[in-house]
This record gives structure tokens, C-alpha cells and sequence, in this order.
């Protein structure tokens, strides 16, 4: 009924509960967990989680931006060296921060476009990370010839830039999660002049969980905040808003089972 597009379940602080989390989530009526990667230490837990949750628990594989660092051609070898371990269903997740550090700026530029290669590649999706960063994300993009199909994770921009996202040259999702439940988000207004027809929903689990659970440990099931303050955006069925985000995240992500 609903794919968490943004979930790192795999994530350590689910080890004593992720079993029980699972189950509810497909009790709830949730078909996927995407999982994007962060960094070294995370691919064996998430490789661990896709093969113990095979067609649920959904595989990407990339180098988070915030984990790049100077021996940034290292890491990316490293990474690689897992292409065969697991069927990968997408790439990252990968994108700019010039938020938490502006220290790696051009290794974190390197590191994005030498994985958006990638992606183009193996003909996967990406997940993108950006914060502070979309419009060097955009310039970056712009001027490629190729480009993979995208989601733009954790969307929390204007219009206008959600727009120049959708003039790139290839199918775009906006990613939208709990942060359009918090009560000053002006991502509402974005979401209504948006539509339906470019968002998927997410969670970022266990990060960002939606009001009324805000600043506690996001599980997926919180989801269902997220979506029924779509439905409420939009003025939406609330089935309609699970019905084409899932459709939408099929969009992308056509592999799923
Ligand atoms: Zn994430």
C-alpha cells in the first residue's frame, strides 16, 4: 500500500527491535523499505538486512556526502568492491552538504558526479542527498549529458527550485517526509503547487520523525503522519495519496517485487 523510499532500518539502534518493526510495517500495509547507504561501516549491516529481508528490505549502494573525506578515491574503490555482493536496486545516497562542512567541497563534488556515473551505467536510480547545496547540485547536473533517473531526498525547497529540478533531463520524485508535519514547514505550500505527480514519501528512519512523534526515534510505520498530512496538502483521499506515491515510487524504483 506505501513504500518507505528513505529508510536506514539497517541502522544499529533497530537491532534489539528491527524483527518487530518489520513485521508491524508489513502488518500496516507497507510493500518496501528503500535503503540508501551512508558509508563503509554501514554497507555490511545493509547488505546483512537485504539478505535477511529479501523484496522488503530494498538495497542502494553509495557514499553519503558527509562521509567523503581526502582518501575520498579509496572509499569510492572500496564501495565498489561490493558491486557483486547483492543485486543493487539504486544508487546512494549521494549528493552535496555544505551544512555540517564545506572542508571537502571538492572531493564531495568528485565523489557525487564519479557516482552519478554510476547510476548512469548500470542504468539504477539515485537517491540525492543535498543541504545547502541544491544549487551546485543543479549547476553539477545541468551540464551533463546523461543522467539517471532521481529522487530528490528530503525535499525542503521553494517551487522555483523544485521546478529547475523537474527541467532536468530525466524523470524526477521529490522525497518528502516528516518535516512537512513540523507546524512552521513552508513545504506545504510547495507540496500544493507541486501535485501528487512527483512525490514519494519517506521516512529517513530513524531520523526526522514526523509530529507527533518529533525528536524521538523515527520508525516507518510513522509514515502514515506523513501521508495524511499529504492528503490533508492536497486534499487528497488519503488512499489516493498512498495509491500514486506508490505508483510513483514504482516509477523509479522498477525492480521492486
Ligand atoms: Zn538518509
Amino acid at each position: 500500500m506505501v513504500i518507505d523510499t528513505h529508510c536506514h532500518i539497517y541502522d544499529t539502534v533497530f537491532d534489539a527491535d528491527r524483527d518487530k518493526l518489520i513485521c508491524q510495517s508489513k502488518d500496516l500495509g507497507i510493500e518496501a523499505l528503500i535503503m540508501p547507504n551512508v558509508d563503509m561501516d554501514s554497507l555490511k549491516p545493509l547488505i546483512s538486512c537485504a539478505q535477511a529481508y529479501p523484496g522488503f528490505c530494498i538495497p542502494l549502494i553509495g557514499l553519503h556526502p558527509c562521509a567523503v573525506n581526502a582518501n575520498y578515491k579509496s572509499q569510492l574503490v572500496e564501495i565498489q568492491s561490493h558491486w557483486d555482493t547483492i543485486t543493487w536496486q539504486g544508487i546512494g545516497e549521494i549528493g552535496l552538504d555544505f551544512y555540517w562542512s564545506k572542508t571537502f567541497e571538492k572531493e564531495q563534488e568528485q565523489v557525487f558526479l564519479e557516482q552519478i556515473d554510476w547510476a548512469v551505467q548500470k542504468q539504477l536510480p539515485a537517491i540525492l542527498h543535498n543541504r545547502n547545496s541544491l544549487e551546485r547540485c543543479l549547476e553539477l547536473l545541468e551540464n551533463l549529458e546523461h543522467l539517471p533517473e532521481l529522487v530528490f531526498h528530503c525535499f525542503g525547497e521553494s517551487y522555483e527550485m523544485a521546478k529547475r529540478c523537474l527541467n532536468l533531463n530525466t524523470k524526477v520524485m521529490f522525497g518528502i517526509g516528516g518535516v512537512l508535519t513540523f507546524k512552521q514547514s513552508h513545504l506545504r505550500e510547495t507540496v500544493k503547487q507541486l501535485g501528487i505527480s512527483n512525490i514519494v514519501i519517506e521516512t529517513d528512519a530513524p531520523y526526522l520523525a514526523p509530529v507527533p512523534f518529533r525528536g524521538k526515534r523515527n520508525i516507518p510505520p510513522y509514515i502514515f503522519e506523513t501521508a495524511k498530512l499529504l492528503s490533508e496538502s492536497l486534499k487528497m483521499e488519503i488512499y489516493d495519496v498512498y495509491r500514486e506515491t506508490t505508483k510513483n515510487a514504482r516509477l523509479i524504483f522498477s525492480n521492486l517485487d
